[in-house]
């Protein structure tokens, strides 16, 4: 079995799919692994650091050459993949519905592909979630650049010359990459608070030592289906404005990670409400990319509004490219090793099993992700 690991080619990419550690592991399995020449430098991984952890390094070519396995981040150019394996699976974060295109070549390529992040959020495939792992350094990373863009001291100060007050920070959004948020921002001294629609997420704000501001009337109970918000009522939404409304003006950093699977992000502060914070304040939206949750937001720049500098945050995980690459390639070794068959020296991926069902996209040619092709009306009967 051999696995080929890709260089990256997309501009704001550093990150890539394997580490020396996870080539041992695959070696341990009894795979060999090839590794593009450079595919590591964005993480400060040398080819030479690969070559001792018994990996070939090589062109594009050379490592696609038999390979049964490619791995990557983001969905290379289908064009880059000729001379790929008719069957080869290809495994990273493939963005689908986004590059549908690309999907349709992977599959006329003869490719099978996997979308990491189509994983299902059930305790069999926390190991091996990306999003997770790269969530979780983004809330972190959310915080350090607000800081940075912020002109004041985060922790209080008692100095000779006075007290600096401590900043306060508004989390909107607690999932993985919020509650690492709040804790990031609680280590920095701030004064934290947060909310949520899901209403579990009360407790686990507590637990960090933050604030929970809530709207409870017609929130969503526990933790959810699967984690995952919904599109809220318009009377949740109108009440959920109205806190926005008299908590922001009193806030300094705002950190907004909203999401609602499949669809484009919630729209929660308004350009009115955030001209109500006080000059010098800064958002950062990691929503940016799916619409953003801030009104003015534009992903991958900071633009300013009424004195409120507002970070469209874009691939803050990249950022971090040493953990984060660390993080995801484990990742992708407790996929493949969960499924890894010591007989066949390779994955057996069952059509019928949960996650292979929602991570395939392609397979024989075809597109066949019922996400990406809705599976067909049981025939009518006369
Ligand atoms: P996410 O990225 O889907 O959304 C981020 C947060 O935004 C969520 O907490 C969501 O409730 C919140 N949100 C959505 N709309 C909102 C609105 N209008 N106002 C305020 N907040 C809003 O979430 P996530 O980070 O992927 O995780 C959510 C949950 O799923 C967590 O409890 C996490 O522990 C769980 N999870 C479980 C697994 C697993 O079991 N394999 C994997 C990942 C996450």
């Amino acid at each position: 079995m051999k696995i080929a690991v890709l260089k990256e080619g997309a501009a704001d990419e550093s990150r890539v799919a394997a580490t020396p550690e996870s080539v041992k592991k695959f070696t341990g399995l009894g795979a060999t692994v090839a590794v593009e020449t450079g595919a590591g430098e964005g993480a400060s991984l040398s080819d030479a650091d690969f070559e001792g952890a018994e990996a070939s390094v090589g062109s594009r070519a050379e490592v696609l050459k038999d390979a049964d396995i490619i791995l990557c981040v983001q969905g290379p150019d289908p064009a880059s993949l000729s001379g790929a394996k008719q069957d080869a699976l290809l495994i990273g974060a493939l963005n689908p519905y986004a590059e549908r295109a690309r999907v349709e070549a992977y599959a006329a390529a003869g490719l099978q592909a996997m979308a990491m992040e189509l994983l299902p959020r059930i305790t069999r495939a926390q190991s091996m979630d990306i999003l997770s792992s790269q969530s979780n350094l983004a809330g972190y990373k959310a915080v350090l650049d607000a800081a940075a863009h912020y002109g004041r001291a985060f922790p209080m100060m008692m100095t000779a010359a006075g007290t600096i007050p401590a900043a306060r920070v508004f989390v909107i959004g607690v999932g993985v990459a919020g509650l690492q948020a709040i804790a990031t921002a609680r280590r920095l001294g701030a004064v934290v608070s947060a909310t949520d629609v899901r209403l579990a997420t009360k407790e686990q704000i507590e637990s960090l030592g933050a604030k929970p501001v809530f709207v409870e009337e017609g929130a969503i109970q526990g933790e959810g289906t699967g984690g995952y918000a919904t599109e809220m009522a318009d009377d949740y939404k109108a009440r959920q404005a109205e806190l926005v409304s008299s908590h922001i003006a009193k806030q300094d950093i705002v950190i907004t990670t909203a999401l609602i699977p499949g669809r484009p992000a919630p729209r929660l502060i308004s350009d009115a409400q955030l001209a109500t914070m006080r000059a010098g304040s800064v958002i950062v939206d990691l929503a940016a990319e799916a619409g953003g949750n801030v009104e003015g937001c534009v992903a991958g720049e900071t633009v300013e509004r009424h004195g409120v500098r507002i970070i469209g945050a874009r691939n803050l995980a990249a950022s971090l490219a040493a953990d984060s690459s660390a993080l995801f390639a484990r990742n992708l070794f407790n996929f493949l090793s969960a499924f890894w068959d010591k007989e066949a020296g390779g994955p057996k991926l069952a059509d019928e099993d949960e996650i292979v069902k929602a991570i395939r996209l392609t397979k024989g040619g075809q597109v066949v992700s019922e996400r990406l092709v809705p599976a067909k009306a049981e025939p009518q009967t006369a």
